[in-house]
């Protein structure tokens, strides 16, 4: 039988090069070998978003023409959205009755999250969010999950909570496993340690090529470079940690070139979009297809959603059953 795969995004904008590296990459490549299931987690972008909710039709819309630009094939990959999976709900609940609080309080992500977002007080739901992500990799008993880096304790925890549920009741759960991208957090085009939506210091993998020439025009250097004469130090510059990504045949020639000044930053910068650009190309023109047939991009949420729920009814009646919830 082939693993399963679960993983996702939440619709909170467009999806960029981090989550391509971090995860998407992943999916694309082991779509064939995994039955794979695709979730657009748009209550747990409530979350932090839910005084925002009307953003959300555009915002699910716009991450599925990404999952199909970048090469997911609907043939293979379930994508689907998270509210219209009432299981996945009701399995967050069951878990939730066997999850103290202080485990979730204590949660490394939830807490690097709530600082970054100011958070004194949470929502009942932002805490609880690693359990309902439980649900989500649980629900269609996924065994493999492709994420960045940041998610590995989330995925940890899935599997502490699938492990506590089989041996609480019986053992009708998946214990599911966190596979990271090649590269598990891509620097944003500022330097900051992460390439983030609400950090906007993103290359997006719908920008055009002009965008992406002009962003990484913009991006951070070796700040002692100062004159075109001036020697490189490529190890503290961002444009060099991308040229290792995208462009690694060219990594030995340009450190060289970079610390002797025989290269400068604006003909690195250029190499760079164009490597970009030659990533992103054929993204563009499988979006474009997308783009002019929305009907065509509803009809395979709505026969994924249809799929998802289907697998989790069939998830819900063993755990029903194994939690003696099977009355009738
Ligand atoms: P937000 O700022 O709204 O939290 P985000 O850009 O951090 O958005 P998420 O939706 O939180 O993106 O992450 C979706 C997936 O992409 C996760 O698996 C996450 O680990 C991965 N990911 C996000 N940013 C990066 C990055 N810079 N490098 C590698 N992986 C990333
Ligand atoms: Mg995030």
């Amino acid at each position: 039988m082939k693993g399963r795969i679960l993983t996702g995004d939440r619709p909170t904008g467009p999806l960029h090069l981090g989550h391509y590296v971090g995860s998407l990459a992943n999916r694309v490549k082991l779509q064939d070998e995994y039955d794979t299931f695709i979730i657009i987690a748009d209550v747990q972008a409530l979350t932090t978003n839910f005084e925002h909710p009307e953003k959300l039709p555009g915002d699910v819309r716009q991450v599925t023409k990404d999952y199909l630009a970048v090469g997911l094939d609907p043939e293979k990959a379930t994508i689907f959205v998270q509210s219209l999976v009432p299981q996945i709900a009701e399995l967050t609940i069951f878990y939730s009755m066997f999850i103290t609080v202080n485990v979730l309080r204590h949660n490394p992500t939830i807490k690097t999250e709530a600082k970054q977002y100011g958070y004194q007080d949470m929502t009942y739901g932002f805490l609880g969010y690693p359990v309902s992500q439980a649900a989500d990799i649980t629900f269609c008993k996924a065994n493999l999950v492709p994420v960045g880096a940041d998610q590995v304790p989330h995925v940890e925890f899935a599997r502490k909570i699938a492990r506590r549920f089989n041996e609480l009741y019986k053992p009708v759960l998946a214990e599911p496993e966190a596979l990271v991208g090649d590269v598990g957090r891509l620097v944003g085009l500022d330097g900051n340690a992460k390439m983030s939506k609400s950090l906007g210091n993103c290359i997006y993998l719908s920008d055009s090529p002009e965008e992406v020439k002009q962003k990484v025009s913009m991006a951070v250097t070796d700040p002692a470079r100062m004159r075109r004469n001036d020697l490189g130090h490529p190890n503290v510059c961002t444009v060099f940690a991308y040229q290792k990504v995208f462009n690694p045949g060219f990594v030995k020639e340009l450190k060289k070139a970079c610390e002797t000044a025989a290269i400068g930053c604006v003909d690195c910068k250029k190499r760079l979009s164009a490597e970009l650009n030659a990533l992103l190309d054929p993204m563009r023109e499988r979006r474009a297809k997308y783009e002019a047939d929305p009907k065509l991009v509803e009809e395979i949420l709505i026969a994924g959603t249809d799929r998802a729920r289907q697998e989790g009814a069939k998830t819900i009646a063993e755990v029903r059953e194994a939690m003696c919830l099977d009355y009738f």
